[in-house]
């Protein structure tokens, strides 16, 4: 059913993300309820066989798809016998391994010690330490039993230094000058840093999991004897974590104070309309869902259209390839005025893909100088 669907998609994902935290998935478990027990927000049933399990299989952690609250963490913890990783704290744990900066290091570090001050009461102190893993980097390792007092403290200090560097860096995008400014933006892992590599022709880190880009990358950029700064975004995610989407404020205004958007959609991916929705959802959160934008969708390689035959079995799955003219028909062309379809890997219909930009950014760059034009 549909219902499944959706549910094995946000398993994958969540797979996805544990994989990208270094954990190996060994089994999957789902409840259907109308809503989740206040107390250990599965049901007792669910509860017992997933403690049958994790017994059976020396399991050491558990993860689930949302966030719990510190009570349902702590019942659970009990019950289970295991560590116990929500939705939330697994995506910072990522973020808290990738951080490069230490802008970015402070902004983990401060969502890390929010996240954990409610939670401060006996969380995981009963589990041995030593063992590392999920949930073990960070401020969770050494000053969980250290009173709420010191974290707060650690919070205000924390909060204090990222005022510093956002005025440092707000001053950065001050002296940028009159260039105009793009931004790649788009759900995790759908090809942002290899779309910048290609038309930088600089080597931004990208590989195949989650969140690999946590730092945002500003690169000049020449396309057709017009420069412009290209801005490499972190990757949005469906329910991204709130203290995430406050304390990466500053990564966010290089989306805010961009003159034009480049939302860069995999559309090989079987969700990818969930992936525009929660993108726009956050675009609108930090206003920036009024911006001229153009609509990326990459991965054309891999693309398969909905309509082949399930029952077939004879007949492979293999991508399609349309022509532009092709891709023109589909109704991804009316998601927005720019819409273009491109392989960043294979390096297909770059030449219209920099023809878009370069008319964009020359429109904002005309209607910015009108007498230089
Ligand atoms: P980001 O998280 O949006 O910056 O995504 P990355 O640029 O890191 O790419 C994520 C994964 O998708 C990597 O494994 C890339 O090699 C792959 N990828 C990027 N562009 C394409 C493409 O056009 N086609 C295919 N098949 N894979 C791509």
């Amino acid at each position: 059913s549909q219902d499944e669907e959706k549910l094995n998609e946000y398993m994958d994902e969540l797979e996805f993300l544990a994989y990208t935290a270094g954990a190996t998935v060994r089994k999957r478990f789902s409840q259907k309820m109308a809503k989740p027990n206040p107390k250990t927000f599965i049901g007792t049933g669910k509860m017992e066989e997933i403690q049958a399990y994790v017994k059976a299989h020396d399991i050491d952690t558990v993860i689930f798809d949302d966030e719990l609250s510190p009570a349902q963490q702590r019942n659970i913890e009990k019950a289970l016998e295991a560590k116990i990783i929500d939705r939330t704290y697994l995506i910072l744990d990522i973020f808290a391994q990738r951080a490069q900066t230490s802008y970015a290091r402070t902004q983990v570090e401060l969502a890390q010690y929010e996240y954990l001050l409610p939670r401060l009461v006996g969380l995981w102190t009963h589990l041995e330490r030593q063992k590392g893993g999920i949930g073990m980097r960070g401020p969770g390792e050494t000053e969980i039993e250290t009173d709420r007092r010191i974290v707060r403290d650690r919070i205000t200090l924390l909060k204090a230094k990222l005022i510093k560097i956002d005025k440092q860096m707000a001053t950065q995008r001050g002296n940028r000058g009159q260039l105009v400014r793009v931004a790649l933006v788009g759900y995790t892992n759908v090809g942002k840093s290899t779309l910048m590599n290609v038309v930088s022709k600089s080597d931004v880190f990208a590989e195949n999991k989650l969140f690999a880009t946590l730092d945002t990358t500003v690169r000049k950029v020449v396309v057709g004897n017009l420069p412009f700064l290209l801005t490499d975004t972190v990757g949005f995610i469906r329910k991204l974590p709130t203290q995430l989407v406050e304390s990466f404020k500053s990564t966010l205004d290089e989306v805010r104070e961009s003159d034009l958007l480049l939302h860069v959609v995999d559309i090989s991916h079987e969700s990818f309309e969930d992936h525009i929705a929660s993108v726009n959802k956050i675009l609108d959160e930090i206003d920036a869902i009024d911006k001229p934008t153009i609509m990326v969708f990459n991965k054309i390689d891999k693309y398969q259209p909905e309509d082949y035959d399930e029952a077939d079995l004879m007949v492979e799955r293999t991508s399609v390839h349309y022509s532009l003219e092709e891709w023109k028909n589909t109704w991804m062309s009316r998601t927005g005025d720019d819409v273009i379809f491109i392989s960043a890997i294979e390096k297909e219909n770059m030449e219209q893909f920099r023809k878009k930009v370069y008319d964009k950014v020359r429109e904002i760059h005309v209607s910015r100088f009108p007498y230089n034009a």
